[in-house]
């Protein structure tokens, strides 16, 4: 059966504590969801927001090829008539053709919230959905706290939805606006609603008792058509309905058409793209489209899943259009490493010795704090060495960096490098951006008698991270510094108690990565390398 879903990321999304988005971020996001086939984008609450107001202004340029744009507000104030409410003018000042218009259906919030009688109530619903329907518009009806307000008077939240549904309204969507109800309770209700009521229901759900998801498709078991949520479950404090994993749900678990199975492809990447946007980090355990949705680690899990994935994989990760990633790690057995380097025809080049050395390289890396995962470039290195252990490219005499300050003068960092090389002893001195770019610059000058060709290389950025918060400033860092030429981007990582030698290590293994792929190109390398660490 058809489910269609409204994605709120860009109006309910945006009420979680972390979540904000530019007019422009906005845009993208809805041209984004459009093309992953969500039925409705509810953009924002253009009465309350100049933000809001303005993105539906410009969203008038988009070039939608299937979602329907969805302004949202509340039914009219009390104290307003409906010829002169801002806000129902707002909404049609919007030019959407959907709009989702929220009414109250508690006896509790009508009384001590609106100060007025459930007549006066019913009458703010019916004028406010008739004003929109007189305009043309689909429209939803938002039944604001309508579980809380069913179990407390479920009368009084029954005729909300009537004076909605006799006004002209399109869908009655159901709210747990407050995310406490749990989902056997949900379903009942749900039930209730659906022997009385014919057309489209929906579904909005928070997640305040970790159930949203839950909730969401027990719903559309029990009938509901519409389903509202938001991308990666942002939302007003603990979120909304995680969207990705209800369409992923319902495609692939109940078999319901939602944005189809191509379309389903993209999910992952459009859960990408949002989080990057909203500038969280997309948690690596989130259901279908996290980087370890599909990782495996145990041993046991990965030789079984050699023979066959669907050992230890509920769906195979492309049909969401993610990966299956298989991590190394000291619970691992040799297997996990094995398993890539054989993919790639590198296994059957190292000797029994080299594979267990390079092993046991690798775990002591990682007890030490390396992250190899998200650090392709010493992980490449590590290989290569394996592979060419004959290589030695140059030995640290010392290095010297310091950055002064004088007033409220921009900082000025130099650094003096000695390194030993093949042609002798060189030292170089440099002024750069901070000490990384100073010391950068000093090793490629100690090295580019030598090696002339290694200047190819840009960093891109740098990030530290502190690997025992609890410790202070006496804790160990991790630095990874990401690298990048023409062609392609790797990182490097480096660890330390002193964040100078922790990025020193990283630069360094980068400017030996530069020669040892220099000297030996090695494609088969690149590609087992960006399979290990697909998707940091
Ligand atoms: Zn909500």
């Amino acid at each position: 059966m058809k489910i269609f879903t409204l994605d709120t990321t860009l109006r309910d999304g945006t009420q979680g504590e972390a979540v904000s988005f530019t007019v422009e971020d906005k845009l993208a996001i809805a041209q984004k969801l459009d093309e992953l086939g969500i039925d409705y984008v509810e953009g924002g609450w253009p009465g309350a927001n100049p933000r809001d107001k303005e993105f539906f202004s410009r969203a008038r340029e988009l070039k939608l090829k299937h979602a329907r744009l969805t302004a949202f507000g509340s039914t009219r104030f009390a104290k307003n008539t409906i010829d002169r409410d801002p806000n129902v003018h707002a909404l049609l000042e919007a030019g959407t053709p959907t709009i989702s218009v929220f009414g109250k259906t508690w006896d509790l919030h009508t009384k001590h919230a609106l100060g007025i009688t459930e007549e006066e109530n019913l009458v703010l619903i019916s004028e406010t959905v008739q004003r929109l329907k007189d305009h043309g518009r689909e429209v939803i009806f938002d039944a604001e706290h309508f579980f809380d307000g069913y179990r407390s008077n479920p009368a009084f939240a029954l005729r909300a939805l009537e004076a909605a549904k006799k006004a002209g309204s399109d869908i009655l969507c159901l709210c747990d606006t407050n995310g406490g109800t749990l989902t056997g309770q949900l379903s009942e209700i749900v039930a209730e609603v659906r022997k009385r009521f014919d057309g489209v229901l929906g579904i909005h759900c928070h997640n305040d008792t970790d159930v949203a998801v839950a909730n969401s498709i027990a719903a559309v078991e029990q009938g509901v058509t519409h389903v509202q949520g938001c991308f990666n479950g942002y939302g007003e404090r603990c979120g909304n309905a995680n969207l990705c994993s209800v369409i992923a749900d319902l495609e692939l678990k109940l078999n319901h058409e939602v944005i189809g199975k191509e379309k389903l492809a993209n999910l992952t990447s459009t859960a990408r793209f949002i989080a990057e946007l909203a500038n969280l980090p997309l948690p690596n355990d989130q259901a279908y489209v996290g980087r370890s949705a599909f990782a495996h680690k145990g041993g046991v899990h990965v030789s079984a899943i050699l023979k066959d994935s669907a050992t230890y994989e509920h769906v195979p990760p492309e049909t969401i259009g993610n990966r299956q990633r298989v991590l190394l790690s000291d619970l691992s057995g040799r297997a996990n490493i094995l398993y890539k380097l054989k993919q790639h025809g590198i296994a059957d080049r190292l000797s029994e010795e080299a594979r267990r050395e390079l092993l046991e390289r690798m775990k002591h890396l990682e007890f030490l704090g390396y992250e190899l995962e998200a650090a392709e470039g010493t992980f490449e290195l590590l290989v290569r060495e394996a592979l060419h252990p004959g290589f030695h490219f140059f030995d640290l005499v010392s290095f010297d960096v310091s950055t002064k300050m004088s007033g409220s003068r921009a900082s000025k960092t130099t650094a003096t490098v000695t390194l030993k090389v093949q042609d002798g002893v060189h030292s170089a001195t440099a002024t750069g951006h901070g000490p990384v770019n100073a010391l950068d610059l000093c090793l490629r000058q100690c090295l580019s008698s030598q090696y002339p060709s290694i200047s190819d290389v840009r960093l891109t950025d740098y990030k530290v991270r502190v690997l025992e918060p609890k410790k202070g400033t006496a804790a160990r860092v991790r630095v990874l510094i990401e690298w990048s030429d023409h062609r392609r981007s790797w990182t490097t990582v480096g660890v330390s108690e002193n964040v100078i030698e922790a990025s020193w290590h990283a630069l360094v293994d980068a400017i030996r990565l530069e020669l040892i792929r220099l000297v030996e190109k090695d494609e088969s390398i690149e590609k087992a390398v960006e399979d290990y660490c697909w998707g940091v």
